[in-house]
């Protein structure tokens, strides 16, 4: 860098205290960064900046704290139109009766409208990236890219009846298609996906593991997450969940299992030895009364855990922030021991692992020269967050979704000053309700 050709850059957001995330976990006080194309272009002090740096246009983060986006590891995005439809029920009844009203209630426009509902909540709350499963992906895909929000998604599949969106037929020949259409949305990371192995038929699980291979893409799927799918997926298999995907080639670095509560120490070790990333879904295991995910054994073991909210019908919410709370206190309530998963590792979960799970972590999950401008500005103006003496400890126990002020995805503003700029909140709030009218009309009758 010389202080006689400055940086042309198209945004510069100056002040505050800038988190990096990279691998020396390097914080940045009185910080800055720009922003040229979807590229982080220059990063440093504030000072050096206004020597460094020309830009279009600045964002004045001082006493804020400006962030990699948060990175969703597990989502159902439209499953927003369901939250709490269907509370305070075990996963299997819950399935029953949500499935039920997916089938009359995931058309393709209803599907646009929990997805953009979603969208909304997740950019107010700081979150840049979300890996998807659900029956529509497509209108998932094509409601993400008009948002400008990063998706990790592609083809689910699942052996049980559900609307058309569902893969059916010619399985392996339908992802494929979808793949190759697809390829070249740079905001979309393909990935082959199955919904468990309680409901995967041996050719989804043969599908799943020739194109995650051959094609080198993330492969997604439910694992261990309530004590009676690992009880059915044994007695069927004479395997636990962990072992069927195991024995079908199907864990390793291109795998990302959700939820994986119920595990051996010989699970978690395979997990470990093969490389297979985790995303814990902490509020969705509690409210379905599924249990705790051995978090700190599986980190202690070297697995890559990333954090995921699940659907918002069994979390109620799609906030990360939240989730960030609950996972670094339960672990320390269930072990009595404030010492275990510190603020800065279970930041790290929220950012860099999930970046990490999708095999992004050169492109995404921290701020780093030349990475995608993934980025959120935290506002400290209000009295919960006043004052600050550590920022992970804020981050983590004390920032809430509404102090996000601005969020970046590829480089392009999507919210600015708590106004967001591709989606149409107020049109897109009126549209769910007018569906849930619907659908507890339906339940009634
Ligand atoms: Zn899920």
């Amino acid at each position: 860098m010389t202080e006689t050709m400055p940086i042309v850059a198209d945004m510069l957001l100056i002040g505050g205290t800038l988190v990096t995330m990279n691998s020396k976990r390097e914080i940045i006080k009185n910080g800055a960064l720009a922003i040229r194309g979807s590229e982080i272009a220059w990063i440093g002090s504030a000072e050096e900046a206004e020597h460094q740096v020309e830009a279009d246009r600045r964002i004045d983060a001082r006493d804020g704290i400006i962030i990699p986006g948060l990175i969703n590891a597990h989502s159902h995005l439209p499953m927003t139109l369901f939250r709490g439809l269907a509370d305070d029920q075990p996963l299997e009844a819950w399935l029953e009766r949500i499935w039920k009203v997916e089938t009359d209630f995931a058309t393709a426009e209803n599907t646009r409208v929990g997805t953009q509902l979603a969208l909304v909540e997740m950019i107010r709350g700081g979150v840049t990236c979300s890996a998807d499963m659900y029956w529509q992906y497509i209108t998932n895909i094509e409601t993400a890219k008009a948002a400008g929000f990063r998706l990790v998604n592609g083809p689910p599949m699942i052996g049980v009846d559900g609307p058309g969106g569902a893969l059916t037929g010619d399985l392996e020949a339908r992802a494929r298609e979808f793949i190759a259409e697809h390829h070249d949305n740079p905001l979309l990371h393909l990935c082959i996906q199955v919904h468990g192995t309680y409901t995967a038929t041996d050719e989804m699980l043969e599908v799943a593991v020739n194109l995650a291979s051959e094609l080198d893409i993330l492969f997604m799927t439910h694992a261990s997450e309530s004590k009676a799918e690992v009880e059915t997926v044994t007695e069927r298999f004479s395997k636990t969940p962990i072992e069927h995907l195991y024995a079908w080639g199907l864990l390793g670095p291109r795998t990302l299992l959700a939820h994986c509560v119920h595990l051996r120490d010989d699970e978690i070790a395979l997990l470990s030895e093969t490389g297979t990333s985790v995303a814990h879904c902490p509020e969705s295991n509690l409210k379905l009364g599924n249990g705790v995910a051995r978090v700190p054994e599986m980190l202690n073991a070297g697995v890559n855990v990333a954090l995921g909210t699940d659907g918002a019908a069994t979390n109620n919410d799609l906030d990360m922030f939240g989730e960030l709370r609950t996972a670094a206190l339960m672990h320390k309530g269930i072990h009595l021991d404030p010492t275990i998963l510190p603020a800065k590792e279970a930041f790290a979960m929220a950012t860099i692992n999930g970046a990490r799970a999708f095999r992004l972590a050169d492109r995404i999950g921290s701020l780093e020269l030349g990475k995608l401008a993934d980025i959120a500005v935290i506002d400290l103006g209000a009295a919960h967050v006043t004052p600050m003496y550590d920022v992970y400890s804020h981050l983590c126990y004390a920032v809430d979704k509404h102090d996000v002020t601005d969020v970046f995805v590829h480089g392009k503003q999507v919210m600015s000053n708590r106004k967001l700029l591709t989606l149409d909140e107020h049109k897109i709030k009126v549209e769910a309700r007018r569906i849930a009218q619907a659908i507890a009309t339906k339940m009634q009758g």
